[in-house]
């Protein structure tokens, strides 16, 4: 199977402000683009698009080619279930929208901790295996969104789980809000193999700072940034395949071409993403190092560092709803930051100086007000 999925979440519009009006026609054209370049894979989600998008893989995909020509991937809206009733009606409903009688992927979609626990008591992990039975899911996974420790756990109790879903690229590989390496090496222990999502970051690894993209072109010249964050997911241990959402022909063409058959990166190469994440961290919000020293001396013990990364995110890539989604994570399971004490503790033990009281409360007003 080649590496690049068709992420059906950021399909061309016909108006900029309705997220729903999906361009079909455009739509079919990258479509066929994509599959005549020899692709097949198609994610989608129940609330993709105002809910549109399964019905656009129907007319754009499963209507106009033979259904074992192509491997379709659909999610369980885990935000939407309220009680065991809920699994049979959105899992019909979902079969309807798309037009198949079966999914090759299915997965649990966004397992952190409140979904997950969610999901245990009204018996998710039951009612998949019950369709997979019925030959309704053919492989099953969940894509995820929160600390290694808690993927550990979910693995360790549901070891019928085949793949998993991540985010993974070179910003976030050593970021501690997303933790993309830690969240890799569990999936490695476990033996899962990984579908890779946001490898460009929604776009903020293409818009590099003039520094960054200096440095990428002196090594090679042709060489697009788009292509660098999609061999980096590309090149991870147990990736098996990289989404992208596509909106337009030029960018089929490009991912097509780079996913082809994707070179994985040598060492030189990831000494230059290196020093290209250096820089991006530089032009940062704020430049924290993820030290942690702070949190040593914290009474209040509010993940400081992870807050901070959301924060950045935010900044990097104007997109509130996944920093918003990742400090929430954190806020569930510990203190928000709108429970700092202001004692100042911290400050003394920040290597860069930072005013984290005051920080704290630019999160606050980003995340919580
Ligand atoms: S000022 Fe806030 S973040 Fe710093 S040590 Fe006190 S409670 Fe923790
Ligand atoms: S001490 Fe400063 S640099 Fe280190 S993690 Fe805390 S806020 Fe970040």
């Amino acid at each position: 199977m080649k590496k690049l999925g068709f992420g059906f979440m950021r399909l061309p519009l016909l108006d900029k402000n309705d997220h729903s009006s999906i361009d079909i026609e455009k739509t079919k054209t990258l479509v066929d683009e994509y599959i005549k370049r020899g692709f097949n894979y198609f994610d989608t989600g129940y609330g993709y698009h105002g809910e549109k998008s399964e019905e656009a893989l129907n007319r754009c995909v499963v209507s106009r080619y033979p259904r074992d020509s192509v491997i379709i991937a659909d999610k369980m809206p885990t935000i939407r279930v309220k009680s065991a009733e809920d699994y049979p009606v959105l899992f019909a409903n979902q079969l309807k929208r798309c037009g198949v009688e079966y999914f090759d992927y299915y997965l649990l979609h966004n397992i952190w901790e409140k979904s997950f626990r969610e999901s245990e008591e009204y018996g998710a992990f039951d009612f998949v295996k019950e369709k997979m039975n019925e030959g309704r899911i053919r492989r099953f996974g969940f894509s995820f969104h929160d600390r290694p420790e808690l993927l550990d756990e979910v693995l360790t109790k549901h070891p019928e789980v085949e793949f998993v879903q991540l985010q993974l690229n070179y910003i976030d590989w050593e970021n501690p809000g997303v933790m993309s390496r830690r969240c890799a090496e569990v999936c490695k222990k476990h033996g899962k193999p990984i579908i890779v999502m946001e490898p460009n970051k929604a776009g903020s690894l293409i818009n590099l700072p003039d520094e960054a993209e200096r440095l990428l072109r002196e090594y090679a010249p042709d060489e697009p940034n788009v292509s660098w964050s999609m061999r980096f997911a590309a090149s991870q241990e147990n990736v098996f395949m990289v989404l992208s959402g596509m909106n337009d022909i030029a960018q089929v063409k490009e991912n097509t071409q780079i996913m082809d058959d994707p070179k994985p990166l040598c060492a030189e190469e990831y000494e230059i993403i290196d020093k290209v994440c250096k820089i991006i961290s530089k032009s940062v919000a704020i430049p924290c190092t993820k030290c942690r020293y702070c949190t040593e001396v914290c009474p209040a013990g509010i993940p400081i560092p992870e807050y901070f990364a959301a924060y950045n995110t935010y900044h990097m890539t104007g997109n509130m709803g996944n920093a918003g989604m990742y400090y929430r994570r954190y806020a569930y399971v510990f203190p928000p930051a709108s429970k700092c004490l202001k004692c100042r503790q911290c400050i003394p033990s920040c290597p860069q100086h930072l005013d984290i009281p005051s920080l704290l409360g630019d999160a606050v007003s980003l995340f919580e007000e």
